[in-house]
């Protein structure tokens, strides 16, 4: 796709997204300021992605790690709040943790202790999210729900990462009202934990998820679909 034709395409779908967000936040009593959009670029070329800042989306989310890091390399000259999403294994660590601002997606117990020791060795702070599998889809990574209140001890002993909230992924539903019991969930737990965080809402349920309290949605396709 043409430079002009993705900035005309997006700047219109970002006005059309915002008009959504801005209609759900007030459904929930909510300020607009209160949910932070995270632009999910898997989908796209660096060299559309380093447009999108320009659009007015300068959160950026990216899902595999040596992506995170490709993409990061070619925007450097951009300002860029990057946020790695998706599964991360512990030897990859090193190559996202200079990147990301936010890890959203830490769903063991080793991985928060292997990031604790790889930021402590290179005396960096990192922003956390656990991930939580509240729809319980076998499948699925993430702490079951029964066991989140429990990480309060392990979350307290860090030093290095700092727990900010929670994360999950609601099942693939055609309605979306079917996410609404996962996204609650999310927020009991995260309430429960005195966290500030939550990591909730994609393209076709994010409206639900900010009715529900999530702080950060993660948005690809209703804004890059077709633009590859
Ligand atoms: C791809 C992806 C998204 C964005 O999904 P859309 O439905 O395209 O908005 C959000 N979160 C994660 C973890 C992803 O991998």
């Amino acid at each position: 796709m043409q430079e002009a034709e993705f900035d005309c395409l997006v700047r219109q779908r970002i006005a059309a997204v915002d008009e959504r967000i801005a209609a759900a936040c007030g459904r929930a009593g909510r300020a607009r300021s209160e949910v932070t959009v995270v632009a999910v670029t898997k989908t796209i070329s660096a060299e559309l992605a380093r447009r999108v800042p320009g659009l007015g989306l300068s959160d950026l989310g990216e899902n595999r790690p040596q992506e995170l890091v490709r993409k990061a390399a070619l925007l450097t000259d951009i300002p860029v709040i990057w946020h790695m999403i998706g599964h991360l294994q512990r030897n990859k660590i090193d190559l996202v943790l200079p990147i990301a601002t936010r890890i959203h997606a830490v769903d063991s117990l080793r991985l928060l202790d292997a990031l604790e020791a790889a930021a402590a060795k290179s005396g960096v702070s990192v922003s956390v999210l656990l991930e939580v599998n509240a729809s319980g889809e076998a499948t699925k990574h993430g702490f079951a729900p029964a066991e989140v209140p429990a990480l309060d001890m392990a979350i307290a002993a860090l030093r290095h990462v700092r727990v900010d909230g929670l994360m999950t992924m609601a099942a693939p539903a055609d309605d979306p009202e079917a996410c609404r019991p996962t996204f609650r969930t999310l927020r009991k737990l995260r309430d429960r934990l005195g966290l500030r965080e939550l990591s909730m809402g994609m393209t076709n349920d994010f409206e639900i998820a900010i009715e529900e309290g999530t702080t950060m949605v993660r948005l690809g396709s209703v804004y890059f679909e077709g633009c590859s």
